[in-house]
């Protein structure tokens, strides 16, 4: 009976085992057959959903596609704009962040009711001029095990042209703004104080080179040009920085439409303000009644050739019928300062009369360069308290006339100027007379070997008043 009872024992205990095995995977079967059920159910009852909403903007739309689902939930809004190609790109751009993110999730399959995975697209509308709209896109999603991820894209409509517009267009494709951009973008990147420490200098210095494709994440608004920065792109942090330049900043270098109304007088076209050692030898040259056509020219190729920065003081009326020598003034860092329309004597004007004198020239000077002319000197040195009245920039004179205008004479010129040669003297001539340009050479091989600086009449003045401080 013992013997017996010890073998029948284990042959119970095996069938009990067995039994409960085999519930167990009934049960796991049930439970599974029941989740798939649950899922299909779910997946039924709670497909995304897809709304359009008008925004605050005529023809422009918000788009809302939206799941519920426990395990894939997201939230994605976007715009919809009158073009079809432009609505298709968005609409891809949003599409693979999607499977980005349903892929990611595939793969990690470990999410827990705690731990719940999401996606949210947001969108942020900036309006310009109620024709530009810049589209901020920012994407943030998390997958699980802390694994949270945010980024931007961003797209510009022009509404009127019914068309994006990048940054490459609003700046008519010119290779030269774009440098100048870039060096500013660059220096607010590695000035911006409170992301200074966890700044990478490789990674700034890559992503401010002058190429188009690195300046394709902006927007345009009242104030301001704005790009933006991914998370890790130029930080070790999970920060997203943005850099902000100023619209009026930059209106010189923006296509005339972009252009914001309110100009500057210091801008990004604007010759840097050097700053002069009270030690230093400096003259400021002058040139005045242009800019004339064969004499500007080549009064700024002379000047490049000694690297030397001057003033122009110019006349409206010239302005009028040469805008482009006026932009190449500009461009080759001289400063631009206004000589009435006319060249008429102030003093005997009214002050209406000054007043158009003063303002029309500064108006065909903006709409040449988009900036407003940064210094003043009255026809013939006239002057009164009456006539300043009508200025708000320095009014500037001179300290040696080369009397150019009188001789007419390229070989007077060199002795004019080696005469009455002092330090920090400022000197006249004028760049529609033949002769100065002529002449012009053999006066900075002269002074450069004096061993003067050529600076523009903002910076010897910038200088003078440090002097006088002190
Ligand atoms: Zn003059």
């Amino acid at each position: 009976m013992q013997s017996r009872k010890r073998k029948s024992k284990p042959f119970v205990k095996l069938t009990l085992l067995a039994i409960i095995a085999a519930l167990c995977a009934v049960g796991i079967f049930f439970m599974f057959s029941n989740n798939n059920k649950q899922e299909a159910k779910m997946k039924k009852e709670k497909p995304n959903t897809i709304t359009t909403e008008a925004s605050s903007y005529e023809g422009i739309e918000i788009v809302t596609d939206q799941a519920k689902s426990k395990k894939t939930p997201y939230t994605l809004q976007y715009p919809k704009t009158t073009n079809d190609a432009f609505n298709k790109e968005i609409a891809n751009h949003v599409l693979k962040m999607k499977r980005t993110y349903l892929a990611e999730l595939e793969k990690q399959n470990n999410t827990t009711e705690e731990d719940r995975p999401s996606l949210t697209l947001d969108v942020k509308t900036l309006p310009y001029k109620d024709r530009y709209f810049s589209f901020i896109l920012t994407n943030t999603s998390y997958t699980g095990n802390g694994n949270e991820k945010t980024s931007i894209k961003t797209y510009v409509f022009d509404k009127e042209t019914n068309k994006p517009i990048t940054l490459q267009n609003m700046l008519n494709d010119n290779e030269d703004y774009l440098q100048l951009l870039a060096e500013n973008v660059n220096q607010q990147l590695t000035n911006d104080e409170e992301l200074k420490s966890l700044m990478l200098e490789d990674k700034v210095a890559l992503i401010t080179e002058p190429d188009w494709k690195n300046f394709e994440r902006f927007s345009i608004s009242d104030d301001a040009l704005q790009f933006y920065y991914n998370e890790y792109e130029i930080t070790a942090s999970a920060a997203t920085p943005t850099v902000s330049i100023p619209l009026n900043f930059v209106n010189p270098i923006l296509l005339p439409d972009l252009q914001s109304p309110e100009t500057l007088s210091k801008n990004i076209l604007s010759p840097p303000i050097r700053e002069l050692s009270p030690d230093g030898k400096y003259v400021a040259l002058t040139f005045d009644d242009g800019p004339e056509k064969g004499v500007t020219d080549r009064v700024l190729d002379t000047l490049d050739k000694y690297n030397a920065k001057a003033t122009f003081f110019l006349l409206g009326n010239r302005v009028q019928v040469n805008p482009e020598l006026v932009k190449e003034e500009l461009k080759r860092g001289h400063e631009i300062g206004n000589h009435s329309w006319s060249h008429p004597v102030l003093t005997n004007l009214t002050g209406e009369q000054v007043q158009k004198e003063v303002n029309d020239t500064v108006s065909v000077i903006e709409q040449a360069i988009g900036q407003k002319p940064t210094v003043f000197r009255p026809p013939y040195g006239a002057i009164n308290d009456a006539v300043k009245s009508h200025i708000d920039v320095p009014v500037i004179l001179w300290s040696i006339d080369t009397l150019d205008w009188k001789n007419r004479n390229a070989s007077q010129l060199l002795p004019s100027v080696q005469n009455a040669m002092h330090n920090r003297a400022v000197i006249l001539m004028h760049d529609i007379h033949p002769s100065t340009a002529d002449g012009l050479d053999s006066v900075l091989a002269y002074l450069s070997g004096q061993g003067y600086e050529f600076v523009t009449i903002s910076e010897l003045e910038e200088l003078k008043r440090r002097m006088a401080q002190q």
